[in-house]
């Protein structure tokens, strides 16, 4: 919910270009920029950075499709660590928004409660992610969690995730991972994306 970016934080959008993000074998991504701002174009982008905790800060812009219905109006998807995806879809005035539905943790939790805005505004995500703690043995001790506000209400409150989601890059859940972007064929805008890598705990002092 910050306007200031934090001192440490990343640009990971540098508001130029792509030029440090790729598609998802690798090559160079095809996102078009203007003015501070990304849209969507020829493929899902991720960060060549990758990162285990950190807070989020995002913004986004559904188009109007107002023929559309669904799945099919205005999607794409944020992907913390490459593998747990936050919807972004228009989903503005939909009274009990679903596990499909924008700000959903795609297929696995709802949001709290509708807090979009409607299409051609620009709405925040602000995400607090706690990645899975993983043992020498590979077994997960402690799961994912996070907290998502969008548009500075909490849509999720320190939900712990099952796992990863639908089209997730791996399901290495103990391994740092990129931010990464949907490509859903909708024409879909990002702007102000930064990221503020924490330290897996705090000092003991
Ligand atoms: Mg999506």
């Amino acid at each position: 919910m910050t306007n200031q970016i934090p001192q440490n934080a990343i640009q990971v959008f540098n508001n130029r270009d792509v030029s440090n993000w790729t598609q998802r074998d690798g090559q160079d991504a095809n996102w078009i920029v203007e003015n501070g701002v990304m849209s969507v174009n020829k493929g899902d982008i991720m960060t060549q950075d990758r990162f285990t905790d950190f807070i989020l800060h995002l913004e986004f812009m559904t188009p109007h499709m107002p023929d559309a219905t669904g799945q099919a109006r205005g999607n794409s998807g944020v992907f913390l660590q490459g593998r747990y995806e936050i919807q972004v879809l228009d989903s503005y005035g939909i009274e009990n928004p679903g596990k499909g539905d924008c700000g959903s943790i795609y297929n696995q939790f709802s949001p709290l409660t509708n807090a979009c805005y409607p299409p051609l505004e620009w709405q925040t995500y602000d995400v607090y992610f706690r990645a899975a703690r993983v043992n020498n043995k590979g077994e997960v001790v402690d799961r994912t969690r996070l907290t998502v506000l969008q548009n500075n209400i909490v849509i999720h409150n320190n939900i712990e995730l099952p796992g990863v989601t639908g089209a997730a890059i791996d399901e290495q859940v103990g391994e740092p991972g990129p931010l990464l972007l949907q490509d859903h064929g909708d024409d879909v805008k990002y702007r102000n994306v930064w990221i503020l890598p924490l330290p897996l705990s705090g000092s003991d002092q």
